[in-house]
Protein backbone atom coordinates (compact mmCIF):
# COMPACT_ATOMS: atom_id res chain seq x y z
CA UNK A 1 0.00 0.00 0.00
CA UNK A 2 1.30 3.35 -0.45
CA UNK A 3 -0.46 7.17 -0.72
CA UNK A 4 -1.88 6.44 -4.26
CA UNK A 5 -2.79 2.47 -3.75
CA UNK A 6 -5.73 1.78 -5.62
CA UNK A 7 -6.19 4.84 -7.71
CA UNK A 8 -5.68 4.85 -11.18
CA UNK A 9 -3.50 7.65 -13.29
CA UNK A 10 -3.12 9.22 -16.65
CA UNK A 11 -0.38 11.53 -17.25
CA UNK A 12 1.11 13.38 -21.03
CA UNK A 13 4.57 14.14 -21.27
CA UNK A 14 5.51 11.12 -18.69
CA UNK A 15 8.98 10.42 -21.33
CA UNK A 16 11.08 13.09 -19.82
CA UNK A 17 11.47 15.87 -16.69
CA UNK A 18 9.13 15.96 -14.32
CA UNK A 19 6.68 14.06 -16.34
CA UNK A 20 8.76 10.99 -16.00
CA UNK A 21 10.02 12.31 -12.37
CA UNK A 22 6.10 12.24 -11.25
CA UNK A 23 5.09 8.58 -13.13
CA UNK A 24 7.97 7.06 -11.06
CA UNK A 25 6.86 8.84 -7.98
CA UNK A 26 3.08 7.33 -8.32
CA UNK A 27 3.83 4.17 -9.73
CA UNK A 28 6.24 4.04 -6.18
CA UNK A 29 3.19 5.35 -3.89
CA UNK A 30 1.41 2.30 -5.36
CA UNK A 31 -0.98 4.10 -8.18
CA UNK A 32 -1.49 2.02 -11.30
CA UNK A 33 0.00 4.22 -14.01
CA UNK A 34 -0.81 5.01 -17.92
CA UNK A 35 2.64 6.92 -18.42
CA UNK A 36 1.39 8.78 -22.31
CA UNK A 37 4.03 10.91 -24.35
CA UNK A 38 5.01 11.45 -28.10
CA UNK A 39 8.29 9.51 -27.58
CA UNK A 40 8.02 6.02 -27.59
CA UNK A 41 11.74 5.00 -26.53
CA UNK A 42 11.53 7.24 -23.64
CA UNK A 43 8.19 5.14 -22.54
CA UNK A 44 9.79 1.97 -23.17
CA UNK A 45 12.89 3.27 -20.46
CA UNK A 46 10.38 4.89 -18.23
CA UNK A 47 8.12 1.26 -18.36
CA UNK A 48 11.53 -0.77 -17.69
CA UNK A 49 11.90 0.98 -14.37
CA UNK A 50 8.32 0.07 -12.62
CA UNK A 51 6.05 -2.79 -13.09
CA UNK A 52 3.00 -0.82 -12.57
CA UNK A 53 3.71 2.34 -14.95
CA UNK A 54 2.29 0.95 -18.59
CA UNK A 55 2.62 3.31 -21.59
CA UNK A 56 1.02 4.28 -24.43
CA UNK A 57 2.08 7.09 -27.57
CA UNK A 58 0.05 10.43 -27.28
CA UNK A 59 0.65 12.98 -28.91
CA UNK A 60 -1.71 15.50 -27.17
CA UNK A 61 -2.48 17.80 -29.87
CA UNK A 62 -4.70 15.12 -31.20
CA UNK A 63 -8.12 14.87 -29.78
CA UNK A 64 -9.46 12.09 -31.39
CA UNK A 65 -6.34 10.33 -30.08
CA UNK A 66 -7.20 11.46 -26.72
CA UNK A 67 -10.50 10.33 -26.75
CA UNK A 68 -10.12 6.53 -27.99
CA UNK A 69 -7.22 6.61 -25.36
CA UNK A 70 -9.95 7.39 -22.42
CA UNK A 71 -12.54 4.91 -23.87
CA UNK A 72 -10.22 2.05 -23.95
CA UNK A 73 -8.95 2.61 -20.53
CA UNK A 74 -10.60 2.18 -17.48
CA UNK A 75 -11.68 5.10 -15.59
CA UNK A 76 -8.66 7.55 -14.01
CA UNK A 77 -8.83 8.94 -10.38
CA UNK A 78 -6.33 11.35 -11.50
CA UNK A 79 -4.99 13.11 -14.62
CA UNK A 80 -1.77 15.18 -14.89
CA UNK A 81 -2.02 17.42 -17.67
CA UNK A 82 2.11 17.47 -18.13
CA UNK A 83 2.83 18.60 -21.56
CA UNK A 84 4.15 21.84 -22.56
CA UNK A 85 6.17 23.71 -24.75
CA UNK A 86 8.28 26.78 -24.28
CA UNK A 87 8.19 29.70 -26.87
CA UNK A 88 10.77 32.23 -26.04
CA UNK A 89 10.78 35.74 -27.23
CA UNK A 90 8.72 38.80 -26.50
CA UNK A 91 5.52 39.55 -28.79
CA UNK A 92 7.54 41.19 -31.52
CA UNK A 93 9.38 37.87 -31.70
CA UNK A 94 5.98 35.87 -32.10
CA UNK A 95 4.81 34.94 -34.86
CA UNK A 96 1.13 33.93 -35.68
CA UNK A 97 2.80 30.12 -35.89
CA UNK A 98 4.47 30.49 -32.59
CA UNK A 99 1.41 31.70 -31.05
CA UNK A 100 -0.86 29.21 -31.98
CA UNK A 101 1.48 26.04 -31.33
CA UNK A 102 1.79 27.45 -27.85
CA UNK A 103 -1.75 27.20 -27.68
CA UNK A 104 -2.34 24.19 -29.01
CA UNK A 105 -0.08 22.29 -26.92
CA UNK A 106 0.10 23.89 -23.74
CA UNK A 107 -3.98 25.24 -23.62
CA UNK A 108 -6.14 22.93 -26.07
CA UNK A 109 -4.73 19.66 -25.08
CA UNK A 110 -6.06 20.33 -21.37
CA UNK A 111 -9.33 21.19 -22.82
CA UNK A 112 -9.35 18.05 -24.90
CA UNK A 113 -7.65 16.38 -22.14
CA UNK A 114 -9.88 17.30 -18.89
CA UNK A 115 -13.07 17.31 -20.84
CA UNK A 116 -12.61 13.82 -22.27
CA UNK A 117 -11.66 12.52 -18.46
CA UNK A 118 -14.43 14.52 -16.55
CA UNK A 119 -17.44 12.22 -17.59
CA UNK A 120 -15.82 9.00 -15.75
CA UNK A 121 -14.41 11.31 -12.23
CA UNK A 122 -18.36 12.38 -12.51
CA UNK A 123 -19.67 9.08 -12.54
CA UNK A 124 -17.58 8.03 -9.78
CA UNK A 125 -17.88 11.18 -7.72
CA UNK A 126 -14.40 11.78 -6.95
CA UNK A 127 -11.02 12.49 -9.20
CA UNK A 128 -8.09 15.25 -9.33
CA UNK A 129 -6.86 16.44 -11.96
CA UNK A 130 -3.49 18.07 -11.88
CA UNK A 131 -2.27 21.11 -14.48
CA UNK A 132 0.69 22.44 -15.13
CA UNK A 133 1.28 25.76 -15.87
CA UNK A 134 4.81 28.13 -14.32
CA UNK A 135 5.49 31.22 -12.42
CA UNK A 136 5.53 32.47 -16.00
CA UNK A 137 2.03 32.98 -16.07
CA UNK A 138 -0.65 35.35 -14.65
CA UNK A 139 1.97 35.22 -11.46
CA UNK A 140 4.69 36.85 -12.62
CA UNK A 141 6.09 38.92 -15.70
CA UNK A 142 9.19 36.84 -17.21
CA UNK A 143 11.15 38.42 -20.35
CA UNK A 144 10.92 36.59 -23.51
CA UNK A 145 8.18 34.21 -22.58
CA UNK A 146 5.42 36.31 -23.99
CA UNK A 147 3.21 33.32 -25.65
CA UNK A 148 4.31 30.55 -23.08
CA UNK A 149 3.07 33.22 -19.94
CA UNK A 150 -0.30 33.88 -22.21
CA UNK A 151 -1.04 30.24 -22.25
CA UNK A 152 0.45 29.32 -18.55
CA UNK A 153 -2.15 31.96 -17.73
CA UNK A 154 -4.78 30.40 -19.66
CA UNK A 155 -4.20 26.96 -18.07
CA UNK A 156 -4.52 28.67 -14.62
CA UNK A 157 -7.85 29.97 -15.81
CA UNK A 158 -9.42 27.36 -17.06
CA UNK A 159 -8.27 25.01 -13.99
CA UNK A 160 -9.99 27.33 -11.49
CA UNK A 161 -13.06 27.17 -13.71
CA UNK A 162 -13.12 23.43 -13.72
CA UNK A 163 -12.53 23.33 -10.03
CA UNK A 164 -15.75 26.05 -9.45
CA UNK A 165 -17.75 23.65 -11.76
CA UNK A 166 -17.34 20.49 -10.03
CA UNK A 167 -16.28 21.32 -6.61
CA UNK A 168 -19.43 19.77 -5.39
CA UNK A 169 -19.51 16.41 -7.38
CA UNK A 170 -15.85 15.14 -5.84
CA UNK A 171 -13.22 16.33 -8.58
CA UNK A 172 -10.88 18.58 -7.67
CA UNK A 173 -8.59 20.61 -10.16
CA UNK A 174 -5.47 22.79 -9.36
CA UNK A 175 -2.54 23.91 -10.75
CA UNK A 176 1.33 23.62 -10.64
CA UNK A 177 3.61 27.03 -10.94
CA UNK A 178 7.26 25.46 -10.98
CA UNK A 179 10.23 28.06 -10.82
CA UNK A 180 13.10 26.81 -13.04
CA UNK A 181 13.55 23.28 -12.98
CA UNK A 182 16.82 21.26 -14.43
CA UNK A 183 14.94 19.02 -17.15
CA UNK A 184 15.69 18.17 -20.48
CA UNK A 185 14.18 20.85 -22.51
CA UNK A 186 15.78 23.89 -20.35
CA UNK A 187 18.76 22.20 -21.43
CA UNK A 188 18.07 22.66 -24.80
CA UNK A 189 16.91 26.00 -23.93
CA UNK A 190 20.55 27.06 -22.78
CA UNK A 191 22.20 25.50 -26.02
CA UNK A 192 19.71 27.33 -28.03
CA UNK A 193 21.23 30.67 -26.31
CA UNK A 194 24.39 30.17 -27.92
CA UNK A 195 28.02 31.57 -26.12
CA UNK A 196 28.58 31.22 -22.99
CA UNK A 197 26.78 27.90 -21.71
CA UNK A 198 27.52 27.91 -18.52
CA UNK A 199 26.86 31.46 -17.64
CA UNK A 200 23.28 31.09 -19.10
CA UNK A 201 23.27 27.64 -16.29
CA UNK A 202 23.93 30.31 -13.77
CA UNK A 203 21.67 32.65 -14.97
CA UNK A 204 18.35 30.60 -15.11
CA UNK A 205 19.58 29.40 -11.27
CA UNK A 206 19.95 32.79 -10.17
CA UNK A 207 16.56 33.62 -11.10
CA UNK A 208 15.47 32.02 -8.08
CA UNK A 209 16.84 33.61 -4.94
CA UNK A 210 17.05 30.41 -3.27
CA UNK A 211 20.49 30.19 -5.77
CA UNK A 212 19.55 27.15 -7.63
CA UNK A 213 17.24 25.33 -9.96
CA UNK A 214 14.46 23.11 -8.87
CA UNK A 215 14.90 19.26 -9.65
CA UNK A 216 11.90 17.57 -11.11
CA UNK A 217 11.49 15.46 -7.93
CA UNK A 218 10.44 18.27 -6.23
CA UNK A 219 7.90 19.31 -8.08
CA UNK A 220 7.13 15.34 -8.89
CA UNK A 221 6.39 15.26 -4.55
CA UNK A 222 3.97 18.54 -5.08
CA UNK A 223 1.90 16.94 -8.25
CA UNK A 224 1.70 13.32 -5.67
CA UNK A 225 0.10 15.46 -2.70
CA UNK A 226 -2.09 16.83 -4.99
CA UNK A 227 -2.97 13.14 -7.00
CA UNK A 228 -3.38 11.82 -3.09
CA UNK A 229 -6.41 12.20 -0.68
CA UNK A 230 -4.28 14.03 1.96
CA UNK A 231 -5.11 17.22 -0.82
CA UNK A 232 -8.90 16.35 -0.47
CA UNK A 233 -9.17 19.78 0.77
CA UNK A 234 -7.77 21.96 -1.89
CA UNK A 235 -9.75 22.91 -5.16
CA UNK A 236 -8.90 25.48 -7.49
CA UNK A 237 -5.83 26.58 -6.01
CA UNK A 238 -2.34 27.63 -8.02
CA UNK A 239 0.30 25.60 -5.91
CA UNK A 240 3.77 27.75 -6.41
CA UNK A 241 7.13 25.78 -6.25
CA UNK A 242 9.47 28.66 -7.42
CA UNK A 243 12.52 28.91 -4.92
CA UNK A 244 11.52 31.76 -4.05
CA UNK A 245 11.48 33.37 -7.86
CA UNK A 246 8.01 35.19 -7.13
CA UNK A 247 7.90 36.61 -3.61
P1 LIG B 1 10.87 18.10 -20.71
O1 LIG B 1 11.33 18.74 -21.94
O2 LIG B 1 11.89 17.66 -19.79
O3 LIG B 1 9.91 16.91 -21.13
C1 LIG B 1 8.91 17.17 -22.05
C2 LIG B 1 8.29 15.86 -22.55
O4 LIG B 1 7.14 16.26 -23.29
C3 LIG B 1 9.19 15.09 -23.49
O5 LIG B 1 9.24 13.73 -23.07
C4 LIG B 1 8.47 15.23 -24.83
O6 LIG B 1 8.63 14.11 -25.67
C5 LIG B 1 7.03 15.43 -24.42
N1 LIG B 1 6.19 16.11 -25.41
C6 LIG B 1 6.52 17.15 -26.20
N2 LIG B 1 5.50 17.46 -27.02
C7 LIG B 1 4.49 16.60 -26.72
C8 LIG B 1 3.18 16.41 -27.23
N3 LIG B 1 2.69 17.17 -28.24
N4 LIG B 1 2.40 15.44 -26.69
C9 LIG B 1 2.88 14.67 -25.69
N5 LIG B 1 4.11 14.80 -25.17
C10 LIG B 1 4.92 15.75 -25.69
O7 LIG B 1 9.79 19.10 -20.05
P2 LIG B 1 9.70 19.74 -18.58
O8 LIG B 1 10.69 20.85 -18.49
O9 LIG B 1 9.69 18.69 -17.53
O10 LIG B 1 8.28 20.44 -18.67
C11 LIG B 1 7.07 19.76 -18.35
C12 LIG B 1 6.02 20.81 -18.06
O11 LIG B 1 6.44 21.65 -17.00
C13 LIG B 1 5.68 21.75 -19.23
O12 LIG B 1 4.29 22.02 -19.25
C14 LIG B 1 6.45 23.02 -18.87
O13 LIG B 1 5.87 24.17 -19.45
C15 LIG B 1 6.31 23.01 -17.37
N6 LIG B 1 7.29 23.83 -16.67
C16 LIG B 1 8.63 23.54 -16.79
C17 LIG B 1 9.55 24.34 -16.12
C18 LIG B 1 11.03 24.07 -16.23
O14 LIG B 1 11.80 24.93 -15.81
N7 LIG B 1 11.47 22.94 -16.74
C19 LIG B 1 9.11 25.42 -15.35
C20 LIG B 1 7.76 25.68 -15.25
C21 LIG B 1 6.85 24.86 -15.92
Amino acid sequence: SGRLSGKHVLLTAAGAGIGRATALAFAREGAKVLATDIDSSALNSLAKEHSSIATQVLDVTHPDNIEALVRASDPFDVLFNCAGYVHAGSILDTDDAGWRRSFTINVDSMFHLCKAVLPGMLERGKGSIINMASVASSIKGVPNRFAYSATKAAVIGLTRSIAADFVARGVRCNAICPGTVKTPSLGERVRALGGDEAAHWRSFAERQPMGRLGEPEEIAALALYLASDESAFTTGAIHIVDGGWSN
